[in-house]
This record gives C-alpha cells, sequence and structure tokens, in this order.
C-alpha cells in the first residue's frame, strides 16, 4: 500500500543559476508572480534573527528574494494555513502554495474533510530530505552553521545528519507525489541544476506558458529515489518493530504518556485536528472536588491531570486513518513525549487494513468516512 516516492520523473531540466539553487528557485516563483501566472505565493521566509522561518504570503516579486523554501524546519504545517485561507470560501485568483510533501498530504486531507478548497490553488511541491526541530535548527543558526546547506551537502556525503526529526528519518515520501508542479533535486547536482515537473493539466498549462517543454525523464533521479524511499523504509519498519515492544500492554502504554502535562500542544500542531470544539478541552472533563477525591479514594492514589491516556487514545481514534507521519505532534510536545513513533505506527496499521494511503488521491474517500456494507468482512475470523 506504500507510495512509491515518484511514479516517474519527467519535467525539464532548469539551470541553477550563481549555484545557489534557493536563489534560483526564488527567481521561478518570482517569474510566475511576473507573468501573471499566480497572484500570490505562500513561502517561507527567515526571521530577522534567521534562527527560524514564517510562513508569507508573498504578492510582490521582489520580496520573494528572501524567501527560503529549502529552510529544513517546519514550525506549522502549510496544510493548516492554506485551512485558514480558503475554510471560507475558495481564493478568488491563482494562489501558488509552495509545500513539503507532508504538508501537500495533510491539505489533501484537509480537503477531503471539506476543511480547505483547492479551487484556484496551484500545489508546488518540493523535494525534502529531512527537517530539524525547530530548537535544533536555532542551534545550529546560532553556532553560525548554514543548516540547509549541512542537510544538502550531507545527504551527498551520505549522511543524514544526526539533528534530523524522528519523523522525517522514517519518512517514505520525500518526494511529494501530489502536485501541480515539483521542484526537484534528489538525485541532481543541486548546485548546478533542479527539475520542475508538471503533475497535473494546470502544472503542464504553466510550464506551456513559462514555453517549457516537460518532457524529460531522469532515470539517475529516479533511481535516487528509489534509494532514499527504501531505505526510510527500512527504518520506519525497524522503528515500528521496537515501538510494538516498547508500548505493548496497558503499563507500558500508560509509562509512555505518563509525563502528558494536558497541554494539547500536540493536538494544536497536528494538521489534521481540525474541530473547533474539542471534547476532550469539554467540560465533560471538568469535575468537583469530591469527585477527585473519590477517584483518588478508589487505589489511594490519582496521577494528575487526570484523563491523558485517554486523550491520546481519543485523538489517535480520530487520527488513525489521516495521520500522515508529520511528527509535528512531537514538535509541539513540551514533556518530549515519543509521539510520532506511535501515531505513525497505529496510522500505519489502519489504513493497511483500508488499503487506504492518506495524500494519495483527491477522489479515494476516507475510510470510516463512508459506509459500505462489504468493508471488513474478515475482522474477526483470524
Ligand atoms: S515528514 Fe517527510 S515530507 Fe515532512 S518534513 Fe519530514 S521528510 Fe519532509
Ligand atoms: S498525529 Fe502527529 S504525525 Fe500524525 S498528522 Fe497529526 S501531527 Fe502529524
Ligand atoms: S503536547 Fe505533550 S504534554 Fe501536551 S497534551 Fe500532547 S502529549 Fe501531552
Amino acid at each position: 500500500m506504500d507510495v512509491k516516492g515518484a511514479a516517474m520523473a519527467r519535467g525539464v531540466l532548469m539551470r541553477v543559476k550563481n549555484r545557489n539553487l534557493r536563489q534560483s528557485i526564488n527567481s521561478l516563483l518570482a517569474d510566475l508572480l511576473n507573468k501573471g501566472l499566480l497572484e500570490a505565493v505562500l513561502v517561507p521566509q527567515p526571521v530577522s534573527s534567521k534562527e527560524s522561518v514564517v510562513q508569507t504570503l508573498v504578492t510582490e516579486p521582489e520580496k520573494l528574494e528572501g524567501a527560503n523554501v529549502l529552510a529544513p524546519v517546519l514550525p506549522v504545517s502549510s496544510a493548516q494555513i492554506v485551512s485558514h485561507i480558503t475554510r471560507l470560501g475558495a481564493s478568488p485568483k491563482p494562489l501558488g502554495l509552495v509545500m513539503r510533501s507532508c504538508e501537500i498530504r495533510a491539505l489533501i486531507e484537509l480537503v477531503k474533510l471539506k476543511q480547505a478548497s483547492l479551487d484556484n490553488l496551484v500545489t508546488i511541491g518540493i523535494d525534502c530530505l529531512g527537517t530539524y526541530s525547530v530548537r535544533d535548527y536555532a542551534d545550529m543558526v546560532s553556532r553560525k552553521e548554514d543548516p540547509t546547506h549541512s542537510l544538502l551537502e550531507g545527504v551527498k556525503e551520505g549522511e543524514e545528519g544526526s539533528y534530523l526529526r524522528p519523523a522525517c528519518r522514517v519518512c517514505e515520501h520525500s518526494v511529494p507525489a501530489f502536485g501541480d508542479l515539483t521542484v526537484g533535486f534528489i538525485g541532481l547536482e543541486w548546485e548546478e541544476k533542479f527539475i520542475l515537473e508538471a503533475g497535473s493539466q494546470r502544472g503542464e498549462e504553466i510550464l506551456a506558458a513559462l514555453h517549457l517543454d516537460s518532457s524529460q525523464s531522469f532515470p539517475q533521479r529516479e533511481k535516487a529515489i528509489s534509494q532514499l524511499t527504501q531505505e526510510r523504509t527500512n527504518k520506519r519498519d525497524e522503528l515500528f518493530s521496537r515501538t510494538r515492544k516498547e508500548i505493548s500492554g496497558w503499563e507500558n502504554l500508560s509509562s509512555v504518556f505518563a509525563t502528558c502535562i494536558n497541554c494539547h500542544n500536540c493536538m494544536t500542531a497536528c494538521p489534521l485536528c481540525y474541530c473547533k470544539e474539542c471534547f476532550f478541552s469539554s467540560s465533560t472533563f471538568e469535575f468537583e472536588p469530591s469527585k477527585y477525591l473519590q477517584l483518588a479514594d478508589r487505589k489511594g492514589i490519582l496521577k494528575m491531570p487526570t484523563d491523558t491516556l485517554l486523550f491520546h487514545l481519543g485523538r489517535m481514534n480520530h487520527m488513525a486513518v489521516c495521520c500522515v507521519g508529520c511528527g509535528l505532534c512531537e514538535q509541539a510536545c513540551p514533556s518530549n513525549i515519543a509521539l510520532l513513533k506511535i501515531f505513525k505506527m497505529v496510522g500505519h496499521q489502519v489504513q493497511g487494513v483500508f488499503k487506504y494511503v492518506p495524500g494519495r488521491s483527491l477522489e479515494e474517500e476516507i475510510p470510516l468516512a463512508v459506509f459500505k456494507e462489504d468493508e471488513l468482512e474478515k475482522v474477526g475470523e483470524e
């Protein structure tokens, strides 16, 4: 059921100017604005300290000069931002979105959940070798390192960088499988060239308007993508096997979440937790003092805050079919709880039952959101 990194890498080879991939991509985006093919583009830009990036909606081409779509840090999923922009209605003008694979996949799920609209949007996927945590990225910058350069060079040397977020070390989707356009550099000499692929009719039209012919194929790139996907899939399977042992049984599972302070940051950071009124934030979980004492009296001890495990099991139940494994829940956790491996593993198992891959297709209906009479017949027989 796994999506391959890319079905077939076909596109047009673009020259990197002055050995600067970041600026060359910015020039391409500015070209799309200048030619009126896009009215605005959503891109990350460094904050003034350079220690992180923020998403920005840019309408003036010259404001793209500082953008860094390659910065390996993901403070927020832009799927959430697109949902905020389009939840009340479709964008009236063509809007380009530069997004990593996990962000596009989350956006596809949000569209199916009626939390975003793709009308008039142009998704511009970008190859993703991984991201550092917000804190590690800031630390690297304060040590005068260039995280973008370190990551690209590290991968070229066959080293991924020991700081990659756990989600990225086991991500099988480095290349966006769904995008009107894809900017790709995996398998290429990224200081000299990158490719631009069209993944839809809209993408083809944009390339035609730029007088670019996207008929070239890149077997070397396909090989590199397939190798990276396989390496990360192997790491993922090893992680799943360790995790299964770590969380087996009620005691072990409870101990993983023991330090949870019930702040719900994981829920806020998750691009797919979209309910405005969450049951777990409701008054259902507010008790009279006497109730707490009564609960404590049952075993003589009560772990506080209460109901944290219930919160995680409830969230897992909601998330399992759509979880895209971005790991933003884990990044947001002040207690450093290793959420990704559990949510990704449970998601993988549930998605496998339904042969569903979140973010693979807009047409594929979300399991459990649709009633199918002949589904799950074998459950309980094995
Ligand atoms: S989860 Fe995958 S797509 Fe998302 S940032 Fe990490 S490597 Fe990139
Ligand atoms: S549960 Fe965690 S890993 Fe899954 S989509 Fe939400 S934030 Fe990403
Ligand atoms: S972010 Fe961490 S501490 Fe906060 S509710 Fe989630 S798991 Fe618990």
